[in-house]
C-alpha cells in the first residue's frame, strides 16, 4: 500500500517544461487526482459527537465563505485546466446551503462546457433530503451518499443529538423515488452497538437496492468523542458478524482501484439467492493512501491534497487578492506535488488536521 509508493521526477523538468504539473493534479508519489471533494460549507444540522462538538461549534465566519460564483470559478478551474473529473459536494451538511442548486447546476454546466460527461455527487446526511430530493436530480446531482449510523431513533438522538431519525429515512426514501443511481448509504462503525447492528442495517440496505458501506472509526480531527464503549471497535471484527447471517463473496470483477471499499456479493446464507452488494472502508486498518486519488476544497477555498495533513494552499485568498485563472491552477497543482504519501494515523509523529473534518469535507 503507503510503503509501495516511489518518488516521481517532475516529468515537466525533465523534459523542459515550465510547468509540470499544468495539466493535471499530479503529486511526487507518481498519484493523479481526478475526485474533487468540494465541502460548500462547515455548517451541520446534526452533532455527531465523533465529527462535531455539541456546544462550542466555532463557523467560519460567513464574509470567509466563498459564494457561489467563487466556487464555481475554482470548480471550473479544476475541471476545465487540472483534469477533475467528478466533483463530490459535500460539508459539513452541503444541504445547508441556499444557494446548492445553484452550485450542482453550474459544475455540470462545467462538465458539459468541457465536453465530458458530468460526473456530480453528493454526501448528506439526509435530514433535509426530502423536499430537495427531485430538485438536485434535476441540477445534475447523480450519485448520493447517506451517512447513517443507525435504525434505532434513541441512538440516533444520542449520536446526533438531535431526534431526527424520521426525517433522515423520508430523506433515503425521496432519494430512491428522485432515481439517484447508484445510492449509497455510509456508517461509522463506533462500537459493540455498531457492531450488534450491523446486519439490519445491511437489510435496510439489500432490501432498498442501496449499497451498504461500513466505514472504520478514525480517532482524527479535534473532537474524537465516541458513543457507547469508550473501546474502539476492532473492524476485523464486523465480516465475521455479517456471516453469520449473510454470505460474502468477494467482488473481482470491475475493480476501481480508487474507490476506498472492498466489495462484496451479499447472498443469502445458503449461497443461493443474490441479495445486492456491500463495502468495507478500513481507511485506518488498510489504507488506500497509495491509490487515494482525491483532491480537497473547503468552504473558505484552502485546498487540501490530504485529508489527514495539515498541508493547504488558501485559492480562497488568492481569488480574493485579484489572482488570476493560470495562478490559482498553478497554486493548486504546486500543493499537490507536495502531499504526503500516506496518512500516517497510528505512527508515533501523527499529528491531528487542525481543522475539523466538517471544515475539510468528509
Ligand atoms: N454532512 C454530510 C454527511 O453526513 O454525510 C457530509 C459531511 S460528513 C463529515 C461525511 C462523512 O464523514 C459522514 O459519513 C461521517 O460519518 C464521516 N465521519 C466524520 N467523522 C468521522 C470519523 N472520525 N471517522 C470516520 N468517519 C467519519
Amino acid at each position: 500500500m503507503t510503503e509501495t509508493l516511489t518518488r516521481v521526477n517532475r516529468v515537466g523538468q525533465a523534459a523542459g517544461l515550465a510547468s509540470p504539473w499544468a495539466l493535471s493534479l499530479r503529486d511526487s508519489w507518481g498519484r493523479t487526482a481526478r475526485d474533487l471533494r468540494l465541502s460548500v460549507t462547515d455548517r451541520c444540522d446534526l452533532r455527531c459527537s465523533y465529527c462535531l462538538p455539541r456546544e462550542g461549534v466555532k463557523w467560519v465566519s460567513r464574509q470567509e465563505l466563498l459564494d457561489s460564483s467563487e466556487i464555481l470559478r475554482l470548480a471550473g478551474i479544476a475541471i476545465h485546466r487540472l483534469g477533475i473529473t467528478q466533483v463530490r459536494l459535500t460539508g459539513g451538511e452541503p444541504l445547508l446551503r441556499p444557494d446548492l442548486l445553484e452550485i450542482a447546476a453550474g459544475i455540470t454546466h462545467t462538465f458539459a462546457a468541457a465536453g465530458r460527461d458530468p460526473q456530480v455527487a453528493l454526501t448528506t446526511n439526509a435530514r433535509s433530503l426530502a423536499p430537495l430530493a427531485s430538485a438536485l436530480r434535476a441540477a445534475g446531482v447523480q450519485r448520493v451518499n447517506i451517512s447513517l449510523d443507525t435504525l434505532d431513533p434513541a441512538r440516533f438522538a444520542e449520536i446526533t443529538g438531535r431526534d431526527e431519525l424520521a426525517s433522515a429515512l423520508e430523506g433515503i426514501d425521496a432519494a430512491l423515488s428522485a432515481g439517484f443511481q447508484p445510492m449509497k448509504m455510509n456508517t461509522v462503525m463506533l462500537d459493540q452497538v455498531s457492531l450488534r447492528e450491523a446486519p439490519d442495517l445491511l437489510r435496510f440496505c439489500l432490501e432498498r437496492g442501496i449499497e451498504w458501506r461500513a466505514i472504520e472509526y478514525m480517532p482524527f480531527g479535534p473532537h474524537t468523542v465516541r458513543v457507547g464503549s469508550a473501546e474502539q471497535l476492532d473492524f476485523s471484527k464486523l465480516r465475521p458478524a455479517l456471516e453469520r447471517e449473510f454470505r460474502l463473496s468477494p467482488v473481482h470483477e470491475n475493480i476501481d482501484i480508487h474507490a476506498p471499499a472492498t466489495r462484496f456479493q451479499v447472498f443469502d446464507l445458503a449461497g443461493t439467492k443474490r441479495l445486492g452488494t456491500m463495502g468495507l472502508i478500513s481507511s485506518v486498518s488498510t489504507p488506500f493512501c497509495a491509490d487515494c486519488n482525491r483532491t480537497r476544497l473547503s468552504p473558505t477555498g484552502l485546498v487540501r491534497p490530504c485529508l489527514f495533513s495539515n498541508l493547504s494552499c488558501d485559492l480562497g485568498a488568492m481569488l480574493r487578492r485579484g489572482a488570476s485563472d493560470d495562478e490559482l491552477a498553478q497554486a493548486w497543482a504546486a500543493v499537490t506535488w507536495e502531499k504526503p504519501s500516506g496518512h500516517g494515523l497510528g505512527q508515533q509523529d501523527f499529528h491531528s488536521p487542525t481543522i475539523p473534518m466538517a471544515q475539510i469535507g468528509g
